[in-house]
């Protein structure tokens, strides 16, 4: 078996490890970078619908999720979606703002992509894919690892192999069975950014509307977004799903406003004033897609009774029930649809063991971990990326000896 020897050696060349790749490659490291693929950086063209929003220029910690939410401040103030950005653009990848600071690729994410592979290239990294790893030791100088392609002796490791999510795509648990090796804690794991599916009773009623798409809030976990909801013959997702679905814990309630630029009763009232002969179920018709108006129609009545046929005959307190009731619809979800669709792995490695500065692990400093394996998951909209890039140049850094 062959023997190898690196300054750095990388494990996932996804997002997080390509950046650390390069970040530590320019700062004079021999890098070797592994993954177990045939190709590297597979999530990042999968991304954003094969336009990668590659990052997020309102980029703030309150945009991530972990139980130690300082943690991440230090490296997202010392690389800002402004310095990607600035990457992109020396790359002259054209580039689109499709919502505010929501930056995707204008052609495909193949571009966003070879902007990593060139500077991974250029930094002299040394990619090697389709390499398995079967053991990681650690020493006093440094690590030894035990792959399919032999033995690698290094000065430092860092660990990129990301979440669970879309094992299709090459997620695996290494990294979190690799942190529990060290003694370290990785907290829950479960899904998100991920559709939330339906039990029967409910699924019959909304399936038949799949395809249907309207601006909600969504409120979960003490948190509320206000984007599209889209309904799917298997439940329910879209933007704002997507994001609760990250706050929901099983068993818990979801409560959807279908009008949420509203203030649906004292906009009832007005209309049963200047247009009492007109019925509920149109005027729903007119503010959402029909066949959904129609349907919350049939549930606004299997739990209130009919409803009188025009608003002039609707009591005050009737149209306090008719606005509470579409304004905080709740339901429980079944669940999700699980790690086989879901973008982001919430939990992972406990960060309260790494150092913020440079994520190395405080009780073996020559070893790192970054990307979506720690536990900090952001939101929807290009934060997931900007932590793979921050955390990866963070721990490509102070490498030497
Ligand atoms: C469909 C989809 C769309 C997304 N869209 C967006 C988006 O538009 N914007 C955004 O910000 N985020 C998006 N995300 C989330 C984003 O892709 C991830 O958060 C990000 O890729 C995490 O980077 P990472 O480097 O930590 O992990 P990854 O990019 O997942 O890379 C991990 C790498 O490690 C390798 N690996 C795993 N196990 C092993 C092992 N045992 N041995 C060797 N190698 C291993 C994998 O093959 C992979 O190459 C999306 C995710 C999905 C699934």
């Amino acid at each position: 078996m062959s023997q190898t020897t690196a300054d750095v050696v990388i494990i996932g060349a996804g997002a997080a490890g390509l950046m650390a790749a390069a970040t530590a490659g320019y700062a004079g490291n021999r890098v070797l970078l592994l993954d177990h693929t045939d190709k590297p950086g597979k999530k990042i063209l999968m991304s954003g619908g094969g336009r990668c929003n590659f990052t997020n220029l309102n980029t703030t910690p309150e945009n991530f999720i972990s139980s130690n939410p300082h943690f991440c401040i230090s490296a997202l103030k010392r690389y800002t979606p402004q310095h990607f950005l600035e990457l992109v653009e020396r790359h002259g990848v054209d580039y689109v703002e499709k919502a505010p600071g929501q930056l995707f690729c204008a052609g495909k994410s193949r571009e966003l992509l070879d902007i990593l592979l060139t500077e991974a290239d250029w930094a002299g990294v040394d990619l090697r894919m389709k390499t398995r790893i079967e053991a990681v030791e650690a020493t006093a100088s440094g690590v030894n690892l035990a792959t399919s392609a032999g033995r690698i002796e290094a000065g430092h490791l860092i660990v990129a192999t990301g979440g669970l999510s879309i094992p299709t795509l090459g997620a695996t648990g290494f990294g979190y069975d690799l942190a529990r090796d060290l003694g370290l804690d990785v907290l829950p794991l479960r899904a998100g950014l991920v559709p939330l599916t339906l039990h029967p009773d409910l699924k019959e009623h909304l399936a038949p509307l799949s395809g249907l798409s309207t601006e909600v809030s969504v409120t979960t976990g003490g948190r509320t977004f206000q984007e599209p909801l889209l309904i799917t013959h298997r439940g329910l997702s879209g933007p704002a799903i997507l994001q609760a679905s990250s706050y929901w814990q099983a068993g818990e309630e979801v409560v959807i406003n279908w009008l949420p630029r509203l203030d649906l009763k004292a906009e009832l009232t007005r209309l049963r004033e200047q247009q009492p002969k007109t019925s509920l179920a149109s005027w729903l018709a007119e503010q959402l897609p029909k066949r959904l108006a129609a349907t919350l129609v049939e549930f606004l009545e299997a739990s209130q009774g009919s409803l009188p046929l025009r608003l002039a005959d609707f009591s005050n307190n009737r149209l306090q029930e008719v606005a509470a009731f579409l304004q905080a619809w709740s339901f429980i979800p079944a669940g999700t649809e699980g790690y086989r669709t879901a973008e982001v792995t919430l939990g992972g490695v406990d960060t309260r063991a790494l150092s913020s500065r440079d994520f190395s692990v405080q009780a073996c400093p020559r070893i790192r971990f970054i990307g979506e394996v720690l536990d900090v998951t952001g939101h929807l909209g290009g934060y997931n990326f900007q932590w793979a890039w921050a955390s990866g140049v963070a721990a490509g850094q102070g490498l030497e000896a």
